[in-house]
């Protein structure tokens, strides 16, 4: 995963890439993306991924040194399951979300709600908690702001020390196609929605530079135009189809555009 930048005295690297993709048939993807800051005496993980990313999050960690007690922090965007489940692995930080967004999702109706009823309410629960209150600095350097639309409270965190400025915008913006089309998919608010994505875009087109981090994509670097992605997409799947377990096939999720000239988009 890559190093994103250093700013505001953390080291802000990208611990596990989003994925703009929807499952048709089999329920939800949500693979999202997890953004881990290091610096002034803090450990903080921005987001946590859903349940099945466990493994690959703590593996991670593990390659920079960094045991799950380590963390001191997580700071969660929003109440959904692809961005929340994992807080539980921390036990020694805290975990801060907006207040309203986590009474919201407390109150939303199990059949169609996003939320992971039982982490959601278990959080609620833990002195592991804290409210945040949009416009409040939620770490050092990092502001929380309300992005509603998505979600009815969902947050924003950013970082900027005058010059650069990075915003972790999860599912705000979740991917690129959102961001130039200032139009959200999967939302609860489809006009708030577009009125935050044209507000971040906003925030990200001010600053030459500056480095969105979208919920599910790879992160986007202002370049006075659309946009360059920042790293290289790694997605996968490894299928069984054949007649034994060793008779695999690798299907690369990347776009045409993505792959390496010897290599299809299947391989
Ligand atoms: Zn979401």
């Amino acid at each position: 995963m890559s190093d994103l930048a250093e700013l505001c005295g953390y080291r802000i690297e990208l611990l596990v890439q989003g994925f703009p993709g929807k499952s048709l048939e089999n329920g939800g993807l949500g693979w999202s993306s997890v953004v881990l800051l290091r610096g002034q005496g803090r450990v903080i993980l921005v987001d946590t991924g859903s349940f099945s990313v466990r493994r690959t999050l703590l593996a991670r960690l593990a390659e920079r040194g960094l045991s799950r007690h380590d963390v001191t922090d997580v700071l969660l965007t929003h109440a959904h399951y692809d961005h929340m489940m994992n807080w539980t692995l921390f036990p020694n930080a805290s975990v801060a979300i907006g207040a309203a967004e986590l009474d919201h999702a407390l109150s939303e109706p199990i059949e169609t709600s996003l939320g992971a009823e039982l982490y959601v309410s278990a959080l609620a629960a833990s002195p592991q908690l804290r409210r945040l209150t949009p416009g409040e600095e939620a770490l050092p350097g990092l502001t929380a702001i309300e992005a509603p639309g998505h979600t009815p409270h969902h947050l924003v965190f950013v970082l900027d020390d005058g010059s650069a400025r990075v915003i972790l915008a999860a599912d705000a913006v979740k991917n690129r196609a959102e961001l130039l089309a200032v139009s959200g998919v999967s939302t609860q608010d489809s006009a708030a929605s577009a009125t935050t994505i044209a507000r971040i875009g906003a925030l990200w087109r001010e600053r030459p530079g500056a480095i969105l981090v979208c919920g599910h994509d790879l992160p986007l670097v202002n370049d006075g135009a659309d946009g360059t992605y920042l790293g290289a997409r790694r997605a996968g799947i490894l299928c069984w189809f054949g007649a034994e377990p060793g008779d695999t096939r690798q299907i690369a999720l990347v776009a045409a555009s993505e792959c390496p000239p010897e290599q299809g988009p299947t391989a």
